[in-house]
């Protein structure tokens, strides 16, 4: 099992008491009402939330992997979006930690830790997700600035973050297509940006998931990641697996709150004379939700743990995303069961677990994207 430091110990005590006192009492009304939960960012600015992952020679936490996945795990017990918030920004500023050129890296990464810039990552199009290298929004040279063409659709932090690393085609004819990408580091204040609409979801509330149009935007070649054209797919690949265990975790965080939920009700409510929890049919229920967390929770660790040693997990966070998410939607649903007519209403939490659930089995890679990565690697694994 995993040792904590002192240091880690402290920072999920912290995290567990902001969710507790700030978080939980709030995170039911404010995802009904759709609403943005600016005084939440404040504190995890705080918290130097927005910094968890960046080094600390660039102003961040610099804290592990396996760290930064208890932490979103201990958030979603509360909400869910929170995580989004800080995921989409975190992975950029992974990406930009580990390709950005040295100028790049001192111009944002301070301030994207401070959460005074807050990223957002845009690659999916209307026409092209799973497929990224299908997508079409171009950039094209003009002296000293790439001109950037085209829409970006489901982009968290969309609205109300102010920097996202954009891909774009600086090649359109180029093939294999992935060879003509590049990332953007793209500042929003120059005209030919346009949040075009938010998006309406089933869960997964109150935060911005919106669509992005650029036309003619000037982003400076300053802003050029690496500084190098045709390097934006390889970029982008290099931050799944830390993007597949936040996912990953996210689901055990809200699985587990889903299953708390449940374990409490079944001991208050009685049924033919006895609390339903004395009824075989929710001692299996709760058996196989409580398996199903611990399992998911051990994959996610065994691919922190992995990644902080600097090696590929790419295998370990591919199974760790497909396991826990599907673990997820199952556990959520049977929580909901548990708490019989209860769990259909507003009044309980387990209904908003259930709507967040299916977004863990869609946002980075869906779980058939998964089960192709896991195939793939297990392939080359075993090759004879
Ligand atoms: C709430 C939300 C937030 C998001 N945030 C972001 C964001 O911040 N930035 C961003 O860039 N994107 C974001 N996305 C987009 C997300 O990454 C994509 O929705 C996801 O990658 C799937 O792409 P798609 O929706 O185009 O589905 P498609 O790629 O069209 O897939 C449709 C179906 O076909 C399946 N499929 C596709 N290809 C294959 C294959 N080769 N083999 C088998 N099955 C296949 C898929 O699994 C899926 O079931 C977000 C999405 C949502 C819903």
């Amino acid at each position: 099992m995993i040792i904590l430091s002192e240091e880690q110990q402290q920072m999920l005590t912290t995290i567990r008491r902001f969710v507790e006192r700030e978080v939980k009492p709030v995170a039911s009304d404010m995802e009904h009402r759709d609403e943005y939960p600016h005084a939440l960012v404040e504190r995890m600015k705080e918290l130097g939330l927005f910094g968890a992952i960046i080094p600390a020679e660039y102003g961040g936490m610099g804290l592990s992997f396996t760290t930064y996945a208890m932490i979103i795990e201990e958030i979603c017990r509360g909400w869910m979006s929170l995580t989004g918030i800080l995921n989409s920004h975190l992975l950029f500023a992974y990406i930009l930690a580990q390709h950005g050129t040295e100028e790049q890296k001192q111009r944002l990464l301070p301030a994207m830790a401070k959460g005074e810039k807050r990223g957002g990552l845009a690659l999916t199009e209307p026409h092209a997700g799973s497929d990224v290298q299908r997508i079409r929004t171009t950039a094209k040279k003009r002296g000293d600035v790439y001109l950037l063409n085209g829409t970006k659709m489901f982009i968290t932090n969309g609205r109300h973050g102010n920097i996202v690393a954009v891909a774009a085609k600086t090649d359109p004819t180029a093939e294999p297509p992935y060879k003509g990408i590049s990332l953007f580091a793209a500042e929003k204040g120059a005209p030919g940006l346009t949040v075009s609409r938010d998006i309406k979801k089933l869960g997964y509330k109150g935060l911005d998931t919106s669509e992005l149009a650029f036309e003619d935007f000037p982003a400076p070649a300053s802003s050029l990641i690496g500084g190098k054209e045709g390097e934006g797919f390889k970029q982008v690949m290099s931050g799944l697996e830390v993007g597949r265990i936040n996912v990953a975790a996210r689901a055990v965080g809200v699985a587990q709150a889903a299953f708390e939920e449940a374990i409490r009700y079944s001991q208050q409510r009685e049924t033919f004379g006895k609390p339903i929890c004395e009824h075989q049919a929710i001692q299996l229920k709760l058996a196989d939700m409580a398996t199903k967390i611990e399992a998911s929770r051990l994959l996610v660790y065994q691919a922190a743990v992995k990644k902080d040693r600097g090696e590929r997990c790419d295998l370990e966070a591919g199974m760790a995303k497909l396991f826990a998410s599907e673990s997820c939607q199952e556990v959520a649903l049977e929580a909901m069961r548990v708490l019989g007519g209860y769990g259909y209403t507003q009044e309980f939490h387990v209904e908003r677990f259930y709507r967040d659930a299916p977004l863990m089995t869609i946002g980075e890679g869906t779980s058939e994207i998964q089960k192709l990565v896991i195939a793939r690697n297990l392939l080359q694994k075993y090759k004879i």
